[in-house]
């Protein structure tokens, strides 16, 4: 994946730019049974101390390259190769992204897509208040379906890791559903991620499910879209949170 790619199409921002701020490897805190990037196979402590993500120029300059081309974008989306707010310089990225969108693309917002498993570290919470829409993953409403769908590298629990959300100016959850070798569609799944909802008041929801199999783990299913309604459903009876429904794993 380049630095910057697109047009992609997205169900809920339309044409997008994409920025990749990750390089060539898939570099993530996660390894989510789902994810289309398949398992997560650098390790932290290399992620920490040995890769190298694309600099501040080669952004700047891939950025620059993309737009004289005069694609259409009706957002920029920070996502790529997995979790951007693991660039070194992540914040620093994030006022470049946003100087370039004023300079060359004014009015188009600027979308960061994250685990928000980083909301301890400052530098990651000033990058992503500079964004005009932050989108986080919550899959899970308790710990032990947390680490069974996200799969963790660092030590974070549902406490730790939604203490962090009142740094943020605000933000919009995403969450997948599906279901097969491992399922947060049950009930009782349903109702505790529904109290996480409850208890942070996302300003949006999205809602999706599998859009391919899952490269780590085949024996995936995506839900149905009646299933993805109910949940829907039941959230607005209990918090009067309006999630929208996609169909498909959300870019
Ligand atoms: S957080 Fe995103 S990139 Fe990372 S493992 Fe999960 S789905 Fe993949």
């Amino acid at each position: 994946m380049d630095i910057v790619y697109g047009p992609v199409k997205s169900q809920r921002y339309g044409s997008t730019l994409g920025i990749n701020l990750l390089g060539a490897e898939k570099v993530c805190s996660y390894n989510c049974v789902y994810c289309s990037l398949g398992p997560t196979q650098l390790t932290m402590n290399k992620i920490r101390k040995d890769y190298v993500f694309p600099s501040l120029d080669q952004v700047r300059n891939a950025f620059k390259e993309y737009i004289k081309k005069s694609v259409p974008s009706e957002a920029v989306v920070v996502s790529g190769n997995g979790e951007p707010t693991l660039h070194a310089e992540f914040e620093e990225a994030m006022k470049l992204i946003t100087s370039l969108r004023d300079e060359h693309l004014p009015g188009v917002k600027v979308v960061v897509l994250t685990n928000g498993a980083h909301l301890d570290n400052k530098k990651v919470v000033n990058g992503l208040n500079l964004a005009d829409e932050r989108v986080i993953k919550i899959d899970a409403g308790n710990d032990v379906l947390m680490q069974k769908f996200n799969d963790p590298l660092i030590r974070i629990n549902m406490a730790k890791f939604l203490s962090g959300f009142r740094k943020l100016k605000d933000y919009t959850v995403q969450s997948l559903f599906c279901l097969g070798e491992f399922d947060n569609t049950a009930a009782d799944a349903v109702d505790e991620w529904i109290e996480v909802l409850g208890m942070i008041k996302p300003k949006a929801v999205q809602i999706c499910t599998l859009s391919r199999p899952s490269p780590a783990f085949p024996g995936l299913q995506p839900a149905d879209e009646d299933a993805l309604y109910g949940i829907a459903f039941k959230l607005k009876k209990r918090t009067s949170l309006e999630a929208s429904v996609f169909s498909i794993q959300k870019t």
